[in-house]
């Protein structure tokens, strides 16, 4: 199976260098620029995809197959950050080959900015948690609302030259939120996330925190896991992986694609 692959990926190469010489070869006369360019174009091609790579491409892409459709999924979320746990949070996060999504505090994003490159690198999510974190703040007037997520973007811009919509209110998106803060954010497009399990690691233990995930994660199929950048957190976050693991979860970041789930919209 794999030589019978092999052998067609060959077969097409050599078909597709054959076609592209000839090409060269009777445009040869025609024009002279073009065929500067189009000689150049396959021995760049050549030069920087070997052979070998060529083949492990294509065979890769015969072994992909469709996605996977998960039917469990859970995201993990972490507030508050970053900060002096972030890189230990991230370590557990690659030992355990996942991703994750953090919304971030403007603030501790100026304090922190190693680890907000550190968090993108490592291809995590990165989604905004207010300048204030204060509920009379933000929610002052709409327009105050709004600010506080774009001085967000700004500031994470300015770190690492990227944007996000993905944000999460302080206390969630309810029942604080007035309506104008609602729709104008909405309008901005921004992707409000709330949870449906509260770790409530910023008050209880390790052995707590993981015993939380155990009972309020039973029979749900998408869960949306509330975490905090505290220290016990850092020491109960691999016990939960692994609970979320055997219960048979997906564990994914949120994306931008993801349809955003909370209190507003009662799809939690
Ligand atoms: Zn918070």
């Amino acid at each position: 199976m794999k030589n019978k692959i092999i052998s067609i990926v060959i077969a097409s190469i050599v078909l597709v260098v054959g076609v592209l010489g000839f090409k060269i070869f009777t445009t040869k006369n025609v024009e002279e620029t073009s065929v500067y360019s189009e000689k150049s174009y396959i021995f760049n091609k050549i030069k920087n995809e070997t052979l070998a790579n060529i083949i492990d491409d294509a065979t890769s892409q015969i072994h992909k197959g469709p996605g996977p459709s998960p039917e469990k999924i859970a995201y993990i979320t972490i507030d508050d950050g970053p900060s002096k746990y972030t890189n230990e949070i991230l370590d557990v996060l690659k030992k355990n080959n996942i991703k994750a999504t953090f919304f971030m505090i403007e603030g501790n994003m100026k304090k922190h900015k190693e680890e907000v490159k550190n968090v993108q690198k490592e291809g995590h999510s990165v989604g905004f948690h207010s300048v204030s974190h204060d509920i009379k703040q933000l929610y002052k007037s709409p327009e105050a609302t709004l600010k506080e997520f774009d001085t967000c973007n700004n500031t994470f811009y300015n770190i690492t030259g990227d944007v996000s919509k993905l944000i999460r209110l302080p206390y969630g998106s309810k029942p604080y939120m007035p309506d104008e803060s609602h729709n104008i954010l909405d309008k901005n497009g921004y992707l409000m996330w709330d949870w449906n399990l509260d770790t409530e690691d910023w008050r209880a233990t390790t052995d707590k925190i993981v015993s939380n995930v155990l009972y309020y994660g039973r029979d749900r199929q998408h869960l949306v896991v509330l975490m905090h950048e505290k220290e016990q957190t850092v020491k109960a976050l691999d016990g939960m992986i692994k609970i979320l693991k055997e219960r048979g979860y997906t564990i994914l970041p949120i994306t931008e694609y993801t349809k955003p789930r909370n209190f507003w919209d009662k799809n939690l």
